[in-house]
């Protein structure tokens, strides 16, 4: 393949992406819906691209953040159920209802708020409640009780759904997800016993799915970073992962200059870097600010003609040096690749995230904007 003429770019496998979708499917089996989480323009994959694919593939439901996040999707011609997980500003209901979105509700001000905007719309809405089930961040703290009440006194909106997030799903040293579990259903028990219709009750997110926690899973499960291939590892004493999913981006950047340098060369912001011996480097065509790390200079590492090599000084806003002595055959406007694999080496958003001191999600999510999208 010619290589496309961006200085930086994502190849974007969405057949991997629908491979991925179709083992969560087949891992939760029939009677288990999968929302396929595309918050955060897919994990940085591309929101749209993903959501055409999956639906496609036949997901009925999708999720995200924000209104905005809804909004572009609804614009963009996407038809399927669009869950807004992180909350509605009193500056985005008119959206929400006008772009059918289906909002999660976090405390039973929401509730109360949702039926209030669906009398003025004239029209039903649904909604998910969000328990706070342990988590101690979004979702409501109310008692069973408490919630019934609010429920009843609906005249337009209805709640379809009931939902809690998980906040230590692959940690086996842990009780916290099954006291979250315990919760949750204790919850859904009352509301039901109260004669509640609840359609949907969804807890688990990728972890809670790939360490096979079934009695999280109730008849819905929501997975973002499995569609992406990825399952975070696990501690303690973990269930067999089940899941068979492969990352689908590979991310590369073009070689801008190439030099040979002298020994005792600093090299970058700071002279942070002293050339041991005289050497090769390559700057290459992505910095900061298109989502490598900082916390990688003198850290990271690139894979440069099928081998890994050490990113050299500091990371700068635009540009990125790496040691090119073992490669005397690149030029510039050769690609490199920042995260993927070159013939039997790999370097996933995992392994970066160890040696940038985060995690997975951050590294695939902060790739930015002005880095191409080209779909394969
Ligand atoms: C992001 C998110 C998910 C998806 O989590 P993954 O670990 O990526 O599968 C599910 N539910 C909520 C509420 C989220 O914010």
């Amino acid at each position: 393949m010619m290589s496309p003429p961006y200085r930086s770019y994502v190849l974007v496998s969405l057949d991997q992406i629908a491979r991925n979708y179709r083992n969560v499917r087949a891992a939760v089996g029939p009677g288990v819906e999968v929302m396929a989480v595309v918050k955060a323009d897919a994990y940085g994959h591309g929101a749209l691209e993903v959501s055409r694919t999956l639906i496609g593939e036949g997901a009925k439901w999708l999720a995200v953040s924000s209104v905005d996040e809804g909004v572009a999707l609804r614009c963009a011609g996407i038809a399927a159920r669009l869950l807004v997980m992180a909350g509605f500003l009193p500056s985005e209901r008119e959206a929400l209802v006008e772009y059918h979105l289906t909002p999660t509700a976090h405390s039973l001000e929401d509730v109360a708020e949702l039926d209030r905007m669906a009398q003025r719309s004239g029209h039903p809405l649904a909604f998910h409640l969000k328990i706070d089930s342990g988590m101690g961040r979004l979702g409501t703290r109310a008692q069973p009780g408490e919630i019934v009440a609010a429920l009843r006194a609906l005249r337009l909106a209805r709640m379809e759904g009931l939902m809690t997030h998980f906040a230590s799903a692959a940690d086996f040293t842990s009780p916290q997800t099954d006291q979250q579990v315990a919760r949750f259903n204790a919850c859904y028990t009352a509301l039901r016993e109260a004669g509640m219709a609840i359609d949907y009750a969804h807890l688990s997110s990728t972890n809670a799915i790939g360490y096979a926690r079934t009695d999280a899973w109730h008849n819905m499960v929501r997975a973002g970073h499995a569609l992406y291939g990825y399952v975070s590892p696990p501690r303690g004493a973990a269930r067999k992962q089940i899941l068979d999913v492969q990352p689908a981006l590979a991310w590369k950047a073009k070689i801008l200059a190439v030099k040979d340098i002298p020994e005792g060369t600093l090299v970058g912001y700071g002279g942070t870097f002293r050339a041991p011996h005289a050497m090769r480097i390559a700057i290459l065509a992505a910095g900061y600010a298109d989502g490598v790390f900082h916390r990688l200079s003198n850290r990271g590492k690139v894979i440069a003609a099928g081998q890994l090599t050490p990113i050299l000084g500091t990371v700068s806003m635009d540009l990125t040096t790496i040691d090119v002595s073992h490669a005397m055959g690149l030029q510039p406007g050769d690609a490199v690749t920042l995260l993927g694999t070159e013939g039997d080496v790999t370097l996933d958003a995992q392994q970066i995230a160890r040696v940038a001191g985060t995690i997975s999600y951050n590294i695939l999510s902060s790739i930015s904007a002005r880095v191409r999208r080209v779909y394969v």
